[in-house]
């Protein structure tokens, strides 16, 4: 599209974004508890990062709860909640038929992202995934463009991908879906678009893996970061306006001992209740359990039969149980965390720092884990860096209970877009 009938802005989910006036670039590093880049930047391994931020903008955001990677990454890709954008985990009950299914579809996706908006307007979009699932949720709408997963970066072709040869064009072999060289490939994809392509808008998103395993300081995480803070480097001097978030913190979850810390909620919802009188649905739940064994810090529950005049009664019951955060009722955690009604359960359970909530102890298969369990999905998993590589152009007000300013992580474009000092 020639430039002269380029828009000045595109509006998507009721917010309106600049057009970029070089290309932006956000980075979403999955699982990246704000302690990671500080304690790498402290081991003198991020020096990019430091520099960026010293010349940039450095703050903490909240990321949406469930602090899950589908509904976070959804979130930043609409600008919105999931109340907006339908994506609340990776599984739930279809109240149509009963029946528990995965949402990790394009089909269950209620709004347009902002890079199916740009890419409608014209600009040249580029969307970079480790897993190819997240491919078609981000890719969803998309007008052109490049859209490639790390994971299946074999199978990408032109006329599906925008890229042929993608393997060759990044120059790495195909990754593991179970490496850190999964994120790698993302990363470095991004650098290799950002020199020959550059896209107007750009976003990457990477996998977990390390940080589900390895905690903060620990060689192998500071290795990783040290991995990351060459190509932001790199994208950093292409001259893009770069921004790096995360979609969710990460916590231990086991004992000291190294055993998973787990409240197996349908065990003693079915010795409360009695036998199919609720389902426990982990939105966690996803093809690769090898990670986490299906155990995060979320649960909801759905109450049938005599059973769903019960929720009340339940509810401090549950809030009881050692090592629970919080219990809600579904409108009330709708309210408070921004989440579709009609795919949670009555009941929302959200675990403490280092406990997950499990269903059953005979549905977890826990052999698949080869490291003391690290998790994510709650209220201690929501703060998340976010920083730019240029100044705030106002500073952000700050919220009067905390007193310091905490956007959202899906505040990321429109801050980039709009809310940079010129330079
Ligand atoms: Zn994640």
């Amino acid at each position: 599209m020639p430039a002269a009938v380029r828009p000045d802005a595109v509006s998507v989910n009721g917010r309106r974004y600049a057009w970029p006036a070089r290309p932006t670039v956000v980075v979403c590093l999955d699982g990246s508890e704000p302690a990671y880049t500080e304690a790498a930047i402290a081991a003198g391994l991020m020096r990019n990062l430091a520099r960026i931020i010293a010349k940039g903008t450095s703050l903490l955001a909240e990321a949406v709860i469930p602090s899950f990677t589908n509904p976070n990454n959804l979130s930043i890709a609409c600008g919105a909640p999931p109340a907006v954008h339908g994506i609340s985990g990776n599984f739930f009950i279809d109240p149509e038929s009963g029946k528990a299914v995965m949402m990790n579809d394009p089909s269950f996706l209620r709004a347009p992202t902002i890079f199916a908006a740009f890419s409608q307007a014209g600009a040249r979009v580029a969307v970079v995934t480790a897993k190819d699932k997240l491919r078609l949720l981000l890719g969803h709408g998309m007008a052109g463009g490049v859209c490639l997963s790390a994971e299946r970066a074999d199978k990408a072709a032109a006329a599906t991908h925008g890229l042929d040869d993608a393997l060759g064009f990044v120059g790495l072999p195909l990754p593991d879906v179970y490496s850190a060289a999964l994120s790698e490939f993302v990363l470095a994809a991004g650098v290799r678009l950002l020199e020959r392509m550059r896209p107007d808008l750009m976003y990457l998103s990477t996998t977990d893996y390390i940080q589900h395993k390895h905690a903060p300081g620990s060689a192998e995480a500071n290795a990783f970061y040290a991995m990351v803070d060459r190509h932001l480097g790199a994208l950093d001097a292409l001259g893009a306006t770069l921004a790096v978030t995360a979609d969710h913190g990460m916590n231990d979850k086991h004992d000291a001992t190294g055993r998973p810390n787990v409240l197996y909620l349908q065990d003693m919802l079915d010795g409360w209740l009695g036998a199919g009188a609720s389902t426990v649905i982990l939105p966690i739940t996803d093809p690769y359990v090898v990670h986490h064994g299906a155990l995060g810090s979320f649960a909801t529950v759905h109450l049938h039969g005599a059973a769903a005049g019960q929720g009340a009664a339940l509810l401090p019951r549950i809030a009881a149980l050692a090592g629970i955060d919080l219990v809600l009722p579904r409108d009330a955690a709708c309210a408070r965390f921004g989440l579709p009604p009609d795919r949670m359960g009555d009941l929302v359970v959200i675990s403490a720092r280092h406990m997950t909530v499990g269903t059953s102890a005979a549905a977890h298969d826990l052999s698949g884990l080869d490291a003391p369990l690290r998790s994510h999905g709650g209220l201690t998993e929501q703060i998340v860096p976010m920083i730019f590589n240029r100044p705030l152009a106002v500073p952000l007000a700050a919220p009067p209970a905390t007193g310091a300013p905490r956007p959202r992580n899906y505040d990321v474009f429109a801050l980039a877009l709009n809310g940079l000092a010129p330079n």
